[in-house]
C-alpha cells in the first residue's frame, strides 16, 4: 500500500528537520499522544526528571540554608542573563526571573506609568489593545484606577493584532505607557515590535512588551529594538513547568529611574542589613520583592540549554514550517467542513500557533482530549494548535489534524 501523501510528506519533513533529535529529549515524546498545547504548558524535558530530585537530595537536603549564599541568591540573575542571551536579545544585567507574569507586569507597568507621569503630568494614559490577554487588560484598568490615569483602548481584528497605524492613532502627548503582546495569544499575530516601539517612543511614551507567547519560539532582540521593559512566561515555550516564575527585562538605561511598587527586602540595596528604611538596590535586584521561587526555576534551565544549542533562528525556521504545514492541512482537510484559519496566513506575521475557527470547536476540544489529542480552546469558536518547535514533529501534526477532522465531522454530522 502506498502511504498517504500527507504521511509521506511529514516523513520527508521530519527526516530533513535539523532539530528533529530534540523531540526525544522530552517526556512522553515516544507515545502516540499528540500535544498541540506547548504554547500554554510545555512538555517537561527528560533532563528535568533527574534535575528535580537531585536538587532536593543534594542542594536543598545537603546544603540547607547555606544554599542561599552558595548559589540560590544569584540564580534569578544568572538564569535571567541566560534568557537574555539565548532568547530575548538582552545584554547581561537587564533580565531577572522573579514573580508570576501578572505580578511582574504589574510592577513594571506601574513603575513605567509613575516615571512618565512624574516627568510630565499630562501623560495619564495607558494604551493597550482590546484583545490583549485578560491579565494584561485587567492590570491596566487597575493601575489606571489606582493612579488616577486612563485607559486608551486599541480595537483590533481578532484574527490579527495591533498594526503600526492602529498604534499611531492611539498614542500622543497624553500617553505614559504602551502595553502590547509580541505574539497575540488568540490569533498568533506577530507584532512588528521594533516599529511599534519606535512609534510609542516618537510619541514620548515608554513600552512594556508581553513576551509570553513569543519567548522561545520567535527571535526577540530587545536591546536592538530599543524596547524599554518586557515580561515573559517560562512555562510555555521555555518548559519551566506549571507556575514556573516569569522573567522581567528592564533596559539598563532606565533601571535607576524606575521605582517598582512592591518594596520588599529582596529588592533592597543591602538585603541582610535589615535596615530601618527601604532603599532600592542598583540594577535588576530592585525589581525583586520577596524570596525568589528557586524550585520553580530549575526546569527552565534544561530548555534554555536546548535553545542555546539549537539557536533561536533555527527554532523559528522550524516553527514557521510547522505552522505552514498545519495551515495547508487545515485548508485541505478542514476548510471543506467550514473551518476557517483565524490566524495570519503570512508566516511573517504569525507566531508559533495557529487558531482554527468553527462553531463546534469547544466540543471538538473536549472530544480530542478524551483521545489524547491536546490542543486548547479560546472563544469565540477558536481551536488553538500550538506547535512547540523543539518537541513537535511533522508526523504529530498530521495525526492531530486528522483527529480534528474526525471530531469536526462527528460533531457536525457530515
Ligand atoms: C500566559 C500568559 C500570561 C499568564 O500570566 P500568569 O501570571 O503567568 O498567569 C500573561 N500574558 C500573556 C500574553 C499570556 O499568554
Amino acid at each position: 500500500m502506498t502511504p498517504d501523501p500527507w504521511d509521506a510528506e511529514a516523513q520527508r519533513l521530519d527526516a530533513a528537520d535539523p532539530l528533529h533529535g530534540f523531540r526525544d529529549r522530552f517526556v512522553g515524546s515516544e507515545t502516540p499522544l499528540v500535544y498541540f498545547d506547548g504554547n500554554s504548558l510545555g512538555r517537561p524535558p527528560k533532563a528535568t526528571v533527574d534535575r528535580l530530585p537531585a536538587f532536593v537530595a543534594e542542594q536543598w537536603g545537603g546544603r540547607l540554608i547555606r544554599g542561599w549564599d552558595e548559589s540560590w541568591m544569584s540564580l534569578p540573575f544568572e538564569i535571567g542573563d541566560e534568557i537574555g542571551r539565548s532568547v530575548i536579545g538582552a545584554a547581561p544585567g537587564q533580565t531577572v526571573v522573579g514573580d508570576s507574569t501578572t505580578v511582574l507586569l504589574y510592577k513594571l507597568l506601574r513603575a513605567a506609568f509613575d516615571a512618565r507621569h512624574a516627568e510630565d503630568p499630562a501623560r495619564v494614559e495607558i494604551v493597550v489593545d482590546r484583545d490583549n490577554f485578560p491579565t494584561d487588560r485587567y492590570l491596566v484598568e487597575g493601575i489606571a484606577a489606582e493612579r488616577g490615569g486612563r485607559v486608551r483602548w486599541i480595537d483590533v481584528d481578532l484574527s490579527a493584532g495591533v498594526t503600526a497605524d492602529g498604534l499611531a492613532a492611539a498614542v500622543g502627548p497624553e500617553t505614559a505607557v504602551v502595553l502590547l503582546s509580541q505574539v497575540a495569544y488568540r490569533s498568533g499575530f506577530l507584532a512588528d515590535t521594533a516599529t511599534l516601539t519606535r512609534i510609542a517612543h516618537d510619541a514620548g511614551a515608554l513600552t512594556v512588551w508581553d513576551l509570553c507567547h513569543s519567548a522561545g519560539s520567535v527571535p526577540v532582540a530587545l536591546d536592538e529594538w530599543g524596547v524599554d521593559l518586557a515580561v515573559g512566561c517560562t512555562y510555555k515555550y521555555l518548559n519551566g513547568g506549571p507556575g514556573s516564575p516569569a522573567f522581567a527585562y528592564v533596559a539598563g538605561r532606565l533601571q535607576a529611574s524606575l521605582a517598582q511598587p512592591i518594596q520588599g527586602w529582596m529588592g533592597a540595596a543591602d538585603v541582610f542589613s535589615m535596615g530601618p528604611v527601604y532603599a532600592p538596590a542598583d540594577g535588576m535586584r530592585r525589581f525583586l520583592s520577596g524570596t525568589p521561587p528557586i524550585i520553580g526555576m530549575l526546569a527552565m534551565q534544561d530548555t534554555l540549554a536546548m535553545i542555546a544549542d539549537a539557536g533561536i533562528e533555527a527554532i523559528r525556521a522550524k516553527s514557521t514550517a510547522l505552522t505552514e504545514f498545519a495551515v495547508r492541512l487545515s485548508d485541505e482537510l478542514l476548510a471543506p467542513l467550514g473551518v476557517a484559519v483565524a490566524s495570519p496566513r503570512d508566516p511573517a506575521f504569525r507566531g508559533g500557533h495557529v487558531t482554527l475557527s468553527h462553531p463546534s470547536m469547544r466540543e471538538v476540544t473536549a472530544r480530542l482530549w478524551e483521545h489524547d489529542v491536546i490542543p486548547d480552546y479560546r472563544d469565540p469558536g477558536g481551536l488553538r494548535i500550538g506547535l512547540s518547535p523543539l518537541s513537535t514533529s511533522f508526523a504529530e501534526v498530521v495525526d492531530g489534524m486528522r483527529a480534528v477532522e474526525r471530531a469536526v465531522r462527528g460533531l457536525s454530522g457530515t
